[in-house]
């Protein structure tokens, strides 16, 4: 019997989804099979839209359609922890099975916790995830540095520290993600310091890292998170739908090692991005930002992004917060930040999404990214895992 943390090289039984998956279509095999099985009313997984920068979310309900939705899209910058919470009801009704990426994962986590997902309707398939890189600046970067029409780029890979870009001409171009972030390309700055690339919180946490041998390329690494992810797995192992095959084990040390060495990535580019990594008060931090607080529109993009910002009365809002226009700004800045730091700090999971919205370019996801850190060592609260609950503003908003 399939049990937590048993891991393996899986691929698809069927040819057609073994193609179109990025990693031999084990995801998309289990998504298919939860729908086909019942398990689960629909699957939320992501599809480019009009182009391979315009990544979005889809909710499908007919296992024949998960096929289209095969394959990893890197400018999919999206949190689908939001969309379930602000756009599905949190799951409350509805069984289903979604695709995330650690800052998804984690997020679910928070919202659960929060009492604003049902954890028993949620099956999470975690994708490992090395970092997204931001469409607009996406498409810039491959004229700057592949000197490419962005248009003609059908796919995009990441492979050995680079960035792989394939043309409709069947044609590959490579940069190293080092020198585009060097330029100030790549990934996003949050992905950039993100330390959590396999997400264990997730059911299942599923990836290429640790691939070796004749499966390389052709199957993906799956590593059992829970009881629920060794139950779905067993059920599609049973049918026949996913070949499973135990791991070479120094395949289970170069995934180690890879993971070690994004995690020090992270960590340098944490040293980078804050003034001093742990020394400092929240106050210093705060004091140090003042200034970019002040050239906010008050558009609330980030509260409206932010999947931990859930509250249906916002004191952020004229009626439920104190009179703000007597003090002559709509709430005034700093306070507007700070208010919103208070209920959602504890809980941010570096997730991007304030800071990709945020017309005033404040960098917001590096703010508080910095600010829960500092929680995580004054109080040993570590977001996105576990069942500890947050220790200093925790308002669970039952739906
Ligand atoms: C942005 C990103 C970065 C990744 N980085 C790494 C890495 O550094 N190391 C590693 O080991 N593995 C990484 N992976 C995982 C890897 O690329 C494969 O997704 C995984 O091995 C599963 O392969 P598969 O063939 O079984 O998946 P498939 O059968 O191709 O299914 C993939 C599923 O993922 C969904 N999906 C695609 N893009 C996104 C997205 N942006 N957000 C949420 N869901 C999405 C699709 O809708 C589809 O349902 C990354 C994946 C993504 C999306
Ligand atoms: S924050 Fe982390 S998990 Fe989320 S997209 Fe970026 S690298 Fe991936
Ligand atoms: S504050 Fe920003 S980075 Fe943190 S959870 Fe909210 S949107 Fe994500
Ligand atoms: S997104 Fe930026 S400008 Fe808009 S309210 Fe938030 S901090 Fe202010």
């Amino acid at each position: 019997m399939i049990k937590t943390n048993d891991m393996f090289y899986a691929k698809s039984s069927d040819t057609e989804i073994a193609e179109a998956g990025e990693y031999g279509g084990a995801v998309t095999t289990l998504l298919k099979f939860l729908l086909e099985e019942g398990i689960v009313d629909a699957v939320l997984a992501v599809d480019s839209s009009a182009d391979l920068y315009d990544v979005v979310p889809v909710l499908i309900e007919d296992p024949e359609d998960m096929v289209k939705v095969a394959g990893s899209l890197h400018f999919g910058t999206l949190n689908m922890a939001n969309i379930i919470n602000r756009y599905l009801d949190g799951a409350q009704d509805m069984k289903i099975a979604v695709t995330v990426k650690p800052c998804d994962a984690m997020t679910l986590v928070e919202l659960i916790k929060r009492e604003n997902v049902n954890q028993d309707n949620i099956i999470m398939v975690g994708l490992n995830c090395g970092g997204t890189i931001p469409p607009v600046k996406g498409r810039q970067m491959l004229e700057e540095f592949y000197e490419l029409d962005p248009d003609s780029a059908i796919k995009e890979k990441i492979a050995k520290g680079k960035l792989i870009v394939e043309t409709e001409d069947g044609t590959e171009k490579e940069v190293p993600i080092d020198e585009l972030e060097d330029e100030g390309f790549g990934r996003r700055g949050n992905c950039r310091r993100c330390e959590v690339n396999i997400p264990r919180m997730a059911d299942l946490a599923c990836g290429n890292w640790g691939v070796i041998g004749p499966m390389a390329g052709k199957a993906t690494f799956i590593e059992v998170c829970s009881p629920k992810g060794a139950e779905i797995l067993e059920k599609a192992k049973e049918a026949g739908v996913i070949e499973l095959e135990d791991p070479i084990p120094q395949g289970i040390e170069i995934r180690e090692k890879i993971d070690n060495a994004m995690v020090k990535l992270a960590d340098k580019w944490q040293n980078n991005d804050w003034e001093d990594k742990s020394g400092r008060e929240i106050f210093s931090v705060l004091t140090e930002y003042m200034d970019d607080f002040a050239r906010c529109l008050k558009c609330y993009g980030c509260r409206e992004s932010c999947p931990i910002c859930y509250c249906e009365n916002c004191t952020l809002e004229a009626d439920n917060g104190p009179d703000w226009l007597s003090k002559g700004e709509i709430p005034p800045s700093p306070m507007f930040h700070l208010e919103r730091m208070l209920h959602m700090v504890e809980s941010c999971t570096n997730c991007g999404q304030c800071e990709d919205v945020c017309p005033g370019d404040i960098p917001l996801a590096k703010i508080w990214h910095e600010v829960n850190t500092k929680i995580k060592i004054t109080f040993g609260y570590v977001k996105g895992t576990g069942e500890e609950k947050p220790p200093i503003a925790y308002f669970p908003m039952g739906k």
